[in-house]
């Protein structure tokens, strides 16, 4: 059997998200899982809106999520390789010399709208004479346009099953801008072709692109890879999530606190009504990855949810998971677990124990105090003590509270928590109290 390879593609125009990474996903969960190769390919040819930055970032992002590639390719340093092909194409006549300019082609497309024809390029190019064409060329720049050979398409793919696209009502697609970037509908080709790509998965709105591009395979004689198109993630609106949408930027989701464990899991589960697993790492999760279970349907993509995996994810964590960050946020050796313990159950995201620890150290700022509280309080604070405490040091504050003041119940609990945290509610006090080693003033309300 020929080994699979795969490949994540991201143009390193803006910051990945969700959607990226589920297309990610796909494609390095099937290559995990049979041994196969993972290539992270930067489609860059976009020399203004591709930055070292974001490329920067999509490394980070992807090995931050667990998602490692076997090797970096980047269209920008192959663009001699895309020169040759390009002229095997022109010697073939597969590709045409056109110079419209955008205003022009927007105008023909409006033309062709206000009459109800397809916006189709008319290959009036295609029409023009040596003369004319040496005397545009002396006036404008050109671009090159592929000629589709306007038949239909067809092929079995991995999660829409079969599909067919007439290639006469799609536009020969430009594969050359008249500044000579070469565009991705060609660049891809080539790749896939020379590192021997065997599947793509990609998202649902590269039908069209997968059509055209099977028919410049076939012209280059290649192979084309075995295609799968998945749905595409839309919001709780319904609008589908577009690089722009900053809000689901895996760096934003990173800095929320967002474990990317929760992330990964949500994403395979997404479309399948399997239940999220969060048990499993990424290599487990791509033993039992199968394409078959997904669909072409959009799939809902609900942020909070993020939220609930990644606290449920935190509250399993041992102490060899955690304890390093512990030590990061300043909570020493000796009291790590008790902290951990304490506080596990009552976070969404690591970063929260920032403010916890903060509240260990310090002590509640100025907590507010009800007038009918302010003697209780008092009474209390000469209870207190110096830190450090002892495991029960509730229970006895507590009882003895009871006794002197008479108070018992909420009436007991809630000023007391109030004081102490600055807040109605929290970790439990039995484990917290024992931990905060500073008492603050307090302020009446
Ligand atoms: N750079 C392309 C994109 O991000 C890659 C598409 C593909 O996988 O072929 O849409």
């Amino acid at each position: 059997m020929t080994k699979r390879v795969l490949r994540f593609a991201p143009s390193p125009t803006g910051y990945l998200h969700v959607g990226n990474i589920r297309t990610a996903l796909f494609n390095y969960l099937q290559a995990k899982k049979v041994g196969g190769e993972f290539i992270l390919r930067l489609d860059d040819t976009d020399k203004e809106r591709s930055t070292q930055q974001f490329i920067d970032q999509i490394k980070r992002d992807l090995e931050w999520l667990g998602i490692h590639w076997d090797k970096v390719e980047q269209q920008s340093l192959r663009i001699d390789r895309y020169r040759e092909v390009l002229i095997e194409l022109k010697n073939k006549s597969l590709v045409y010399e056109c110079f419209e300019t955008a205003l022009e082609l927007e105008l023909k497309r409006k033309k062709q709208q206000n009459q109800g024809l397809p916006p189709v390029y008319d290959r009036s190019a295609l029409k023009l004479e040596p003369e004319e064409r040496n005397l545009l060329r002396d006036k404008t720049e050109s671009h090159w346009r592929f000629l589709l050979s306007g038949e239909t398409v067809t092929w079995e793919d991995e999660i829409a099953g079969e599909i067919k696209v007439r290639t006469s009502v799609v536009s020969d697609p430009i594969l050359v801008k008249g500044n000579g970037q070469f565009l991705y509908t060609l660049a891809s080709v080539i790749d896939d072709a020379d590192f021997g790509v065997t599947n793509v998965v990609r998202g649902i709105d590269h039908l069209t692109n997968t059509a055209v591009q099977i028919e410049i395979f076939k012209n280059l004689s290649s192979n084309a890879p075995i295609f799968g198109h998945h749905s595409l993630i839309v919001d709780s609106s319904g609008e589908n999530f577009s690089k722009r949408a900053g809000g689901l930027s895996i760096k934003s989701l990173k800095e929320l606190g967002i474990e990317p464990r929760a992330i990964v899991s949500k994403l395979v589960s997404l479309g399948t009504g399997d239940r999220v697993d969060v048990d499993k790492n990424i290599d487990e999760l791509a033993q039992n990855f199968e394409l078959s279970k997904f669909s072409t349907a959009p799939v809902r993509f609900d942020k909070e949810a993020l939220g609930v995996i990644s606290r449920k994810i935190l509250s399993t964590l041992d102490m060899g998971q955690i304890s390093e960050y512990l030590g990061f946020i300043g909570v020493p050796n000796e009291i790590r677990e008790d902290f951990w313990i304490m506080a596990k159950e009552n976070i969404n995201t690591k970063e929260e124990l920032v403010d916890i620890w903060r509240l260990c150290k310090e002590g509640a700022k100025n907590p507010i105090i009800a007038p009918e509280d302010r003697q209780f309080i008092e009474v209390a604070i000469g209870l207190i003590g110096e830190y450090p405490r002892k495991s029960d040091s509730w229970q006895i504050l507590t009882e003895e509270l009871k006794k002197l003041t008479g108070r018992k119940g909420k009436n007991l609990f809630m000023p007391l928590r109030n004081f102490l945290t600055g807040k109605s509610d929290g970790p439990d006090m039995k484990k917290l109290f024992p931990l905060i080693q500073k008492i603050q003033n307090f302020q009446s309300s």
